[in-house]
C-alpha cells in the first residue's frame, strides 16, 4: 500500500489501514463486519482462499468498509488488479480467467506461462481468446472489478476518485455556518468578489486543497466551478454583479478570460 491509487496518495490509504488496525486492537470491530464476515472473494469467488485481503476504490470520507467502497478479495486478485496497469494484457486474460469461473490460485496452476503468453499475444492482435469454462458464475458484466481503468495517470489523478476527498457540504449547512458567522459587510464584499471570479482568486486556491492532490493534472481551481451557484442559493442576489465591489487588499483580478493555475504554495 506504500503506491497511490485512484487518485488518492499512499498517505491517505495508509490512514485507514492505520484505523483498522486501531479498531481490532480495540476490540470494537462492527465497523468491520463486512470484512470479517468469511465471504469469498468478490473478484474469483474463492469461497476459501489461502489468503485473503481487502481492497478499496473509495478512499474517499466517510471512508466504508463493505462495497461499494471496499471489497473482500484474494491475495492474488488483489496483487493482479493493483498490476494491471503494468501488464494490461495478462489483466485482460485473467478477466477472461475470472468469467470462465477460475479462481484466482487457478490462472497460472492451470495455464502455463507460454500459454499465457500465446493468448496475450492473440489478445494484442484484436483477435478473441475463448477459455474453457471452469465453472459457472452468474456475472452481469457490470461488475466493478469488470470495468477498471488501465490508465496509468488514474493512479495519482484527482478526477478518479470516485468522489471527492473530502465531501462537500450541502447548501443548508452552508446557509447556517454563514448565519453562525454573520460576515461583516467587508466580509460580504470579499467572499461575494471571489465567487464571482473561481477560476482566477488566489485566496480560494487554498480551499479544494483536499480534494486535489498536487500531482493532479487539473488546475485545483476547477473544483471550484459549482460554488456560484451553492452562494447564489444561499445568498439570493449574491452574484449580482452591479452589486460587487472588490474590498481594499483584494489582489487585483487577471485578464477577463484568462484562466491560470494558482500556485498553492502561495509563491
Ligand atoms: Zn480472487
Amino acid at each position: 500500500m506504500s503506491k497511490p491509487y485512484n487518485g488518492y496518495t499512499w498517505q491517505q490509504r495508509h490512514a485507514h489501514s492505520q484505523d483498522r488496525h486501531r479498531l481490532e486492537a480495540s476490540g470494537d470491530t462492527s465497523i468491520l463486519a463486512y470484512l470479517h464476515s468469511g465471504k469469498p472473494c468478490e473478484l474469483c469467488g474463492d469461497p476459501k482462499p489461502a489468503a485473503s485481503s481487502w481492497h478499496a476504490e473509495d478512499y474517499s470520507l466517510s471512508f466504508t468498509w463493505e462495497p461499494p467502497g471496499t471489497f473482500i478479495v484474494c491475495k492474488t486478485c488483489h496483487g493482479r488488479l493493483h498490476k494491471r496497469f503494468n501488464q494490461p494484457w495478462d489483466w485482460r486474460l485473467y478477466l477472461l480467467h475470472l468469467r470462465a469461473g477460475g479462481y484466482g490460485h487457478e490462472f497460472t496452476q492451470r495455464n502455463s506461462l507460454p500459454q499465457r503468453r500465446t493468448w496475450m499475444d492473440t489478445l494484442a492482435k484484436g483477435e478473441a481468446v475463448v477459455l474453457p469454462t471452469i465453472r459457472k458464475r452468474d456475472l452481469t458484466g457490470q461488475e466493478w472489478w469488470q470495468g477498471l481503468t488501465l490508465e496509468p495517470e488514474s493512479l495519482i489523478a484527482a478526477w478518479a476518485r470516485p468522489r471527492p476527498f473530502r465531501s462537500r457540504p450541502d447548501t443548508e449547512a452552508y446557509r447556517a455556518a454563514l448565519q453562525a458567522v454573520a460576515p461583516s459587510e467587508r466580509e460580504r464584499a470579499l467572499l461575494q468578489f471571489h465567487a464571482c471570479q473561481p477560476a482566477a482568486a488566489p485566496p480560494c486556491g487554498s480551499l479544494p486543497r483536499g480534494p486535489s492532490a498536487p500531482t493532479a493534472p487539473e488546475p485545483p481551481i476547477l473544483n471550484m466551478g459549482g460554488w456560484p451557484t451553492d452562494w447564489e442559493n444561499m445568498w439570493p442576489g449574491f452574484l449580482m454583479r452591479e452589486t460587487m465591489a472588490r474590498p481594499s487588499g483584494c489582489p487585483s483580478s487577471p485578464k477577463a478570460g484568462s484562466r491560470r493555475i494558482v500556485n498553492l504554495n502561495g509563491s
